[in-house]
């Protein structure tokens, strides 16, 4: 399969991982829209929030707690952070491997573009 995050995932293309266990896998973005934007994506492929079912409860829990962790360690937990998620083109995802956004280091503000 043709995925870059799959690829991130196996260590077939490189990245600036910053976390990863049996589960996820986190790195920094590419293209990062705060001083700290990271991506938090499951090993598994799963291509978008849409094809969730309820036997991905489980993970899905531990890739936010993965997140908080993340956020913790990074030391922006206190000051805020925002978890992101895109689902399909008119959600803005570009990348079709689910995929949470953890950014921070800087003021969020809402409503997002
Ligand atoms: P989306 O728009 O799908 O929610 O977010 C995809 C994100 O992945 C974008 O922020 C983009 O900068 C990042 N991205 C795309 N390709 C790569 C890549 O090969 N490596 C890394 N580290 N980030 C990527
Ligand atoms: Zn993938």
């Amino acid at each position: 399969m043709d995925c870059p995050f799959c690829k991130i995932a196996n260590g077939d293309i490189p990245a600036d991982i910053c976390y990863e266990d049996d589960k996820v896998v986190a790195f920094a973005d590419l293209n990062p829209q705060a001083p700290i934007h990271k991506l938090i994506i499951p090993r598994q492929h799963i291509s978008s929030l849409n094809d969730l079912t309820s036997a991905d409860n489980a993970l899905m829990g531990h890739l936010i707690h993965s997140a908080q962790q993340l956020a913790d360690q990074l030391g922006i937990a206190t000051d805020g952070y925002r978890l992101l998620l895109n689902c399909n083109a008119g959600g803005g995802q570009t990348v079709f491997h689910l995929h949470v956004h953890l950014l921070g280091g800087r003021q969020m503000r809402w409503p997002p573009g």
